[in-house]
């Protein structure tokens, strides 16, 4: 049934969505690239993939583009808008997919004369669908002419969330640095101290499984990204080293052997998350009793 309801949305997609538009995706047969040539073939638009040793084609593959999508890894997407730019013309859409927003933005709209948007898709290349999915989208220029593409991204099912290139980097320097170092961080922990790991399996139960994976499957992924996401912006260190700072104070607190300032900074805490704190045991609870049946299968 899922997926007949899938197959009925596409087909709405693709007759709602202004379908056919000429689309080219600079990193088409990466990681993330390649879910998007899929995504928008299927929502019938003609696709092409420039790729590293398509330059000397450039004028030829991006020339008519209603929409040229950057995909290419962190470290090199401002070299290549700037070297892109020079083949586009006034008319066609510019738009990039990376994981920050301020400097890929700044890059296109000093470069590109036409219309911009910056797309940050907040998950990874093994969705099935792009269904409940965020994507994140900071407004350049003209947004009337690329509403096309907000709009079929919207029919696919994705939770599109306006926000600016600014607000996203601050908000991304703790939904993604100050979690993937941490996570980073963690895994360097256990292989140092080098614990056997089928040991730590066996005794957990689905939560502890859970944090696990969670930990684990960083390490299963590209490094270069989780490099360039974290190595991204210099103002995200302060943040780290007080992450760190906070650690050594949790350290001093253990050793003071004072449990009921350990309580009150608990209080506190719980305080912060507000009303939050008893809605994500109630949502993590729903969540574990979907590992667990998971874990069954
Ligand atoms: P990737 O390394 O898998 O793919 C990058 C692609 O760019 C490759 O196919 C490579 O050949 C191509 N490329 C490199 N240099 C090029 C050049 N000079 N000209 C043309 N093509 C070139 O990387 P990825 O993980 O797909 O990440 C791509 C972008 O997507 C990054 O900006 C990243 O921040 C963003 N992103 C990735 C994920 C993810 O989980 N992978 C999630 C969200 C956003």
């Amino acid at each position: 049934l899922e997926q007949k309801i899938k197959q009925a949305n596409l087909q709405h997609a693709q007759q709602t969505t202004n379908s056919n538009k000429r689309i080219v995706v600079v990193g088409g047969r990466g990681k993330l690239g390649s879910l998007f040539v899929r995504l928008f073939t299927e929502l019938g638009h003609s696709v092409s993939v420039f790729e590293q040793q398509d330059w000397n084609n450039a004028q030829q593959i991006v020339e008519h583009a209603d929409l040229v999508v950057v995909s290419v890894p962190i470290n090199l997407t401002s070299s290549v808008i700037k070297q892109l730019v020079g083949y586009l013309s006034a008319e066609t859409i510019l738009a990039d997919l990376t994981s920050v927003k301020a400097q890929p933005l700044a890059d296109m709209l000093e470069y590109h004369a036409g219309p911009v948007v910056g797309l940050h898709p907040m998950f990874g290349p093994d969705v099935p669908d792009i269904h409940d999915q965020v994507v994140a989208y900071c407004d350049g220029r003209t947004p009337q002419q690329y509403q096309w593409l907000l709009d079929s991204l919207a029919l696919l099912g994705a939770k599109l969330t306006k926000v600016t290139a600014e607000s996203h980097d601050k908000s991304m320097a703790f939904i993604q640095v100050m979690r993937h170092f941490s996570t980073f961080v963690y895994g360097l922990h256990l292989q140092q101290e080098n614990p056997k790991i089928t040991d730590l399996i066996s005794l957990s139960s689905p939560i502890y499984r859970l944090e696990l994976a969670m930990v684990g499957r960083l390490f299963a992924q590209d490094s270069q990204l989780y490099a360039d996401i974290i190595y991204s912006n210099p103002a995200n260190f302060q943040l780290l080293k007080r992450f760190a700072e906070r650690f050594n104070e949790g350290i001093q607190l253990l050793e003071s052997g004072d449990k009921a300032l350990f309580k009150q900074e608990f209080a506190d805490v719980r305080r912060w998350f507000g009303d939050y704190a008893e809605h994500f045991l109630k949502e993590s609870r729903v969540m574990l009793e979907a590992a667990h049946h998971y874990s069954e299968l």
